[in-house]
C-alpha cells in the first residue's frame, strides 16, 4: 500500500491533512505545504508514523508551535508531526521540597508557566512570554531574562529512534545556551517534568510576570510575525546579535518583505508577504555584513525546515 493510504489508517480524518500550508503553523507565517501533516494524540500514533516513514524511506519532522522555524517556500516533503496535546499534572516532589509537574510536549510553555505563576509557584516566570511548546522549549533550552529550561527541568520522556520510550534526567540532555542533544539523537520529546517551589511572596511572582511582559511589549516587535531572535548571542563578553546588527548599519534593512526589525535588530520580521527566500537572503546579507565589519559569524537560532 502507498504510505499515504497506510498513514490514513493510523489517524482520525481530522488529525491528518495533505498539502497543508506550513505558513498556517509557524509564527513567521511563512512556508509552503507539508506533503502530509499529522496531529497525533497518543504515543502509539507517533511510533507508527515514525516507523512508517522509516520503512517508506520518506522524511519525517517533529514540530511544536512553529515559533522557531523558517519553512521553505517549496514546502516539506514527507510527514510533519505536530505535537499539540495540551496537558499537565502535579506528580511528585523533589528532594529539596519543590513540586514537580509532568507536562505533555505539545502544551504551550507560556500557558503552563503562567498557570504555575498564578498558583504562586516561582521558577518559571522567565517562560511566560516564550511562544513555543514544551517540547520545543526543551529542544532549544529556551530561556529569557536570566532563566532557562535547564534551571527547572527535572527529566524528559523521549521516544528514541528505535521506538523505545525512555526517561532521561535533565543532566543527560546536554542542555546549554539554546542547545540540547534531542535533535542530534533523533529523539521525540513526549513530555517533560519541571520542578517549581511555592513562593513565600506570590505577589512578587505576579509582579515579575507583569514586568517581563511589559519589557517584551516595549522591546520586541510583537506586532509582526517573526520567529523571535533570529541569531544566537555570539560568544564573548558583552556581545549581542542585535547590537552588532545595529552597529553594522542594518537597522530596518529589507529584502523583499523581510526586514531587520527597527524596534529590535535581533528580530527578522515578516512585513506581510515575506517569502522564505526573502528571509534566507536577508539572513545571509546580515551574516556577511556583520562578519566583514566585526569578524564575528552570527549563527542562526532559527531552525530551517524543507531546505
Ligand atoms: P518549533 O519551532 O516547532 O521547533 C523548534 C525545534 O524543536 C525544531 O528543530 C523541531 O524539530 C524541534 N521540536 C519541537 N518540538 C519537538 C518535540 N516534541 N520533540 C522533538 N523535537 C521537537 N526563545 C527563547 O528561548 N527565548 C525567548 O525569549 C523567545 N522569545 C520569542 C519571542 C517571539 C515573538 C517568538 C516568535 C519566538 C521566541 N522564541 C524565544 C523562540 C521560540 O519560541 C523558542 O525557541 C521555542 O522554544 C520553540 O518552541 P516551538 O514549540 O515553537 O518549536
Amino acid at each position: 500500500m502507498d504510505w499515504k493510504e497506510t498513514i490514513k489508517t493510523y489517524y482520525r480524518p481530522e488529525q491528518i491533512l495533505f498539502d497543508e500550508p506550513m505558513a498556517k503553523h509557524t509564527t513567521f507565517r511563512i512556508g509552503g505545504p507539508a506533503e502530509c501533516y499529522v496531529i497525533p494524540d497518543n504515543t502509539e500514533q507517533i511510533k507508527e508514523t515514525l516507523s512508517l516513514a522509516k520503512e517508506a524511506g520518506i522524511p519525517c519532522h517533529i514540530i511544536g508551535n512553529g515559533s522557531n522555524l523558517l519553512v521553505s517556500d517549496d514546502g516539506v516533503p514527507g510527514i510533519v508531526i505536530r505535537m499539540e496535546e495540551n496537558a499537565w499534572e502535579k506528580n511528585c516532589e523533589t528532594a529539596d521540597g519543590r513540586d514537580c509537574f509532568r507536562v505533555s510536549a505539545g502544551s504551550l510553555f507560556s500557558s503552563f508557566a503562567k498557570a504555575l505563576c498564578r498558583d504562586g509557584y516561582t521558577g518559571l516566570e522567565f517562560a511566560t512570554g516564550i511562544p513555543g511548546s514544551v517540547g520545543g522549549a526543551v529542544v532549544m533550552n529556551a530561556g529569557a531574562y536570566g532563566g532557562e529550561v535547564k534551571d527547572a527541568l527535572v527529566s524528559a520522556d523521549v521516544l528514541t529512534k528505535d521506538g523505545e520510550v525512555v526517561t532521561l534526567p535533565a543532566a543527560e540532555l546536554d542542555l546549554s545556551y539554546r542547545h540540547s542533544n534531542v535533535s542530534e539523537n533523533g529523539y521525540t520529546v513526549l513530555s517533560a517534568v519541571f520542578a517549581a517551589a511555592k513562593s513565600e511572596n506570590p505577589e512578587a511572582v505576579t509582579a515579575r510576570v507583569a514586568e517581563l511582559s511589559e519589557k517584551r511589549k516595549e522591546k520586541q516587535p510583537l506586532e509582526y510575525p517573526s520567529a523571535g531572535s533570529t541569531f544566537k548571542r555570539p560568544q564573548g563578553e558583552g556581545l549581542f546579535a542585535g547590537k552588532l546588527i545595529d552597529d553594522a548599519g542594518l537597522r530596518g534593512f529589507r529584502v523583499g518583505e523581510a526586514q531587520v526589525s527597527e524596534k529590535h535588530c535581533g528580530f527578522v520580521i515578516n512585513r506581510g508577504n515575506a517569502t522564505a527566500e526573502d528571509v534566507m537572503q536577508l539572513i545571509s546579507a546580515v551574516q556577511r555584513t556583520v562578519f566583514n565589519k566585526f569578524g564575528i559569524l552570527l549563527e542562526p537560532e532559527v531552525r530551517f525546515l524543507g531546505f
